[in-house]
């Protein structure tokens, strides 16, 4: 089996304070793996260090067959072959949703325009969005957003997708649209990391459950071993809190 994502001692720090403390983790390719914990345990960090929006103070980080850490490595040519998914959607308000989807494919990917847009209306189908290419973000609920962000990232052609929190800045009746899209993705095989923190979602569609506290792994396992029956105290209290 081959790793998509390989963690191997991972230390972050911000000046004085150290986020992560020593991570290990591996996502196969085709597995969903969620990542929960208390907010500030440093889920967010690790996964901006799996794509080098942060630099790792220490530690091996090999994602998508690339070690991240090596000084002489093109990271731009790494990066597009990971989806990221932010919870602020981080759409062109200045362009419509088709244009949305065009862009980075033409400018990062060099595809011409017809290309593009046949990548870009394929995925919008994908995430229901057909009819919506003229509109602009603002015209759309925050769940309609989101499902073009995730259309962008996967017009790129990603190898793996990495999801941080999104459905968290969402009205919790536009959650449901979003969480749907991303539970096709995860059938359809995509590799996905997930920092969520709809435990039914992780329950239902994690191969895996990561839990961390603190920068580091406190446990991890099956949905229904580290959600039905965690085997820390920390986990359980966590837990007993969000549910
Ligand atoms: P989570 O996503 O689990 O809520 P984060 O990874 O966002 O946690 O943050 C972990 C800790 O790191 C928090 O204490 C946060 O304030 C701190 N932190 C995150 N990013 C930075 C940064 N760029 N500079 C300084 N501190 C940061
Ligand atoms: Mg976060």
């Amino acid at each position: 089996m081959t790793a998509a994502i390989e963690i191997q001692g991972l230390h972050k720090s911000f000046g004085d304070l150290e986020v992560l403390r020593g991570v290990d983790f591996t996502v196969a390719q085709g597995e969903v793996v969620c990542v929960i914990g208390p907010s500030g345990s440093g889920k967010s960090t690790l996964l901006r260090c799996a794509n080098l929006l942060e630099e790792p103070t220490s530690g091996r980080v090999v994602v998508a067959g690339a070690d991240l850490t090596d000084p002489d490595l093109d990271i731009d040519r790494v990066r597009r072959r990971i989806g990221m998914v932010f919870q602020q959607f981080n759409l062109f308000p200045h362009l419509n949703v088709l244009e949305n989807l065009t862009i980075a494919q033409r400018r990062v990917l060099g595809r011409d325009r017809a290309e593009a847009e046949r990548t870009a209306r394929a995925n919008l189908e994908r995430v229901g969005l057909a009819d919506k290419e003229a509109g602009y973000p603002a015209q759309l609920s925050g769940g309609q957003q989101q499902r073009v962000a995730i259309a962008r990232a996967l017009s790129m052609g990603p190898e793996l997708m990495l999801f941080d929190e999104p459905t968290s800045a969402l009205d919790p009746e536009l959650v449901g649209d979003v969480l749907g899209v991303m539970r096709s993705l995860a059938d359809e095989g995509m590799t996905m990391l997930v920092v969520t923190h709809e435990m039914g979602f992780a329950r239902e569609v994690a191969d895996r459950v990561v839990f961390m506290d603190d920068g580091v792994v406190v446990e991890e396992g099956s949905p229904d071993e580290v959600l039905g029956n965690p085997r820390h105290e920390r986990t359980r209290s966590f837990l007993a809190r969000v549910v």
